[in-house]
């Protein structure tokens, strides 16, 4: 899941080659939440690569993963690999196993989440190495987005694989569900100490600078927490009055999503016992003050 739909415009080429070991092919599912689509990525040199990620299952994504293994020297899928188990990344599991055979897939489990893949799912986690020919992918527990969330380092290019935690276009979403913004900071600074120079993300183009981006993402982060701080100190207690302040300058239709990562903020706040509200459990509607 990504955000926001302002960058729906923004449009990839369905296959591209971003280096001489990786080639995108675009899981055809543009929207609010993914942008121009799901990144999923053919790693490796060789004539069986490793396919991260599958996309959502739209039926106009095989045919474009076709013309990716074509535009791989005629390659072949050597076996599935998720950063998570959000159905954008997840749901296309099921229709490429059908059409490319009984591929392996590994991921972080997460049982609840895992089962919409449909089949048996091979359990890897941080510090699991999964090689091919010519490409070395490390992984690194990120939750923050989501608590199974791995991204993975290709150590021959020192690039990341960021999955959704660093996207090309919008910001990460922090759901209710499974996402927790402490752990999601926590997760970029561990990312960073990877160091990475060139950051493929799960939705939008490729990033130049990863460790910038990331250093950037942190930034932006903390900013929010002291708006969020500062509009509690003047009195503001409700999350949309947070959001009329913080988001000012930003177009309307963004105040919905706004108003989710200000909640986001909050509830991480809250943990720290810096923040407390009423007895509302929804987040957004609570009336909340300073601890
Ligand atoms: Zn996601």
């Amino acid at each position: 899941m990504a955000q926001p739909p302002v960058l729906l415009g923004l449009t990839l080429p369905d296959v591209d080659v971003w280096s001489e070991r990786v080639v995108v092919a675009l899981g055809q599912n543009p929207g609010v939440f993914t942008g121009p689509g799901t990144n999923t990525y053919l790693v490796g040199t060789g004539r069986e690569r490793l396919l991260l990620d599958t996309g959502q299952g739209m039926p106009a994504y095989l045919p474009v993963l076709e013309r990716a293994l074509e535009r791989a020297g005629g390659a072949r899928i050597r076996e599935i690999v998720l950063t998570h188990g959000h159905p954008d990344h997840l749901g296309g599991v099921a229709s490429v196993r059908e059409r490319f055979g009984k591929l392996r897939v590994s991921k972080r489990p997460w049982p609840g989440v895992d089962e919409a893949a449909g089949c048996e799912i091979e359990p890897i986690d941080d510090g699991s190495v999964i090689r091919v020919e010519g490409a070395t992918l490390r992984a690194v527990h990120a939750p923050g987005h989501a608590e199974d969330h791995l991204c993975f380092v290709l150590e021959e290019e020192r690039a990341l694989f960021s999955g959704d935690n660093v996207l090309g276009v919008g910001t990460t979403v922090i759901p209710d569900r499974g996402g927790d913004l402490g752990d999601y900071l926590r997760s970029l600074a561990r990312l960073l100490d990877q160091r990475p120079g060139v950051i493929y993300p799960a939705h939008g183009p490729r990033i130049p600078d990863g460790s910038a981006k990331l250093r950037e993402y942190i930034a932006h982060r903390l900013e929010r927490e002291r708006q969020v701080l500062a509009a509690l100190g003047d009195g503001l207690a409700h999350v949309p009055e947070m959001v009329k302040r913080i988001y000012a300058a930003y177009p309307e239709a963004l105040h919905g999503p706004a108003a989710a990562s200000v909640a986001s903020h909050l509830r991480k706040l809250e943990r720290e016992g810096r923040v407390a509200r009423d007895a509302e459990p929804d987040a957004v509607r609570a009336r909340w003050r300073l601890a």
